[in-house]
């Protein structure tokens, strides 16, 4: 198996290697076309300006502030301040940063990684805090609003950012897999916390508590049961289905045949 490291755990080498709570939110809930496209290069997602600023606030928290400058060379200037359309980044770090309770919940062990191996295939986490003492992880997460609701087309209505970003799923792969890979029973897992940051002007903050056995559980019987086919599509063996909405979709889409609009 291939040793993970900080540098390699995005590459594709890891991804064909490990399950990842993003590939297999990829395969489930988004596109399976598209998420095999990604496995064999034929496809990489190009990130939004909202997500390049949850990405440097993230690289604040890792202390990877000077890898990402120059990684990024898009997002500043050349007096090496971040561009306007991304100011907004400094403005969510000053907010974590002034609060010394949200910053108590970032104190630990920073992009930590672990593996184990569930329901017939290894699987990789790469955790934003890790605070071993307290046997807590800790997700930092940037979202456009924390009271407000947005429309989730899944399930036709309108819920929490929590639970359109699937928060609750990679608790529960989280806590599964942190558990196996550290060797506890079965069912004592560690807690799940939220430091959650908004893109507002005046950015509002929050620290939730994601830990439920009642719903990890279930979250879990779910990843249980789509596994099957997600390792028989890694394996090649089944045939990925495209969704015909997503960007990869679009972009690879032939036509063949009229739409008949009056029928
Ligand atoms: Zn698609």
């Amino acid at each position: 198996m291939l040793e993970l490291t900080q540098a390699n755990y995005h590459s594709i080498a890891a991804n064909r290697e490990y399950l990842s709570r993003s590939q297999y939110r990829g395969f489930v809930h988004e596109c399976e076309a598209k998420e095999m496209a990604k496995l064999s290069g034929d496809w990489v997602d190009v990130p939004t300006t909202a997500q390049e600023v949850g990405q440097y606030v993230h690289s604040w928290n890792a202390g990877t502030q000077n890898e990402f400058r120059a990684t990024h060379p898009n997002m500043f200037t050349k007096a090496n301040t971040l561009r306007a359309d991304y100011l907004v980044a400094n403005t969510m770090i000053d907010c974590l940063q002034d609060d010394p309770f949200a910053m108590s919940y970032l104190d630990g062990e920073k992009e930590t990684i672990l593996t184990a191996e569930l329901y017939g295939a290894p699987w990789k986490i790469m955790m934003n805090v890790q605070n071993i003492r307290s046997r807590r992880m800790v997700d930092l997460m940037t979202t456009r609003s924390i009271l407000g609701k947005v429309w989730d087309e899944a399930v036709h209505g309108y819920v929490s950012f929590i639970e359109l970003a699937k928060a609750p799923l990679k608790a529960a792969i989280y806590a599964e897999v942190e558990r196996i890979a550290l060797g506890r029973a079965a069912g004592d897992w560690s807690e799940f916390m939220i430091v959650a940051v908004s893109k507002e002007k005046y950015p509002d903050k929050a620290v939730i508590n994601l830990t439920n056995p009642t719903r990890l559980a279930a979250e879990l019987a779910a990843v249980e049961a789509a596994m099957p086919r997600i390792i028989a599509l890694k394996a090649g063996l089944e045939e990925p289905i495209r969704c015909e909405r997503c960007d990869y979709c679009r972009s690879t889409k032939v036509l063949s045949e009229v739409i008949q609009y009056f029928e």
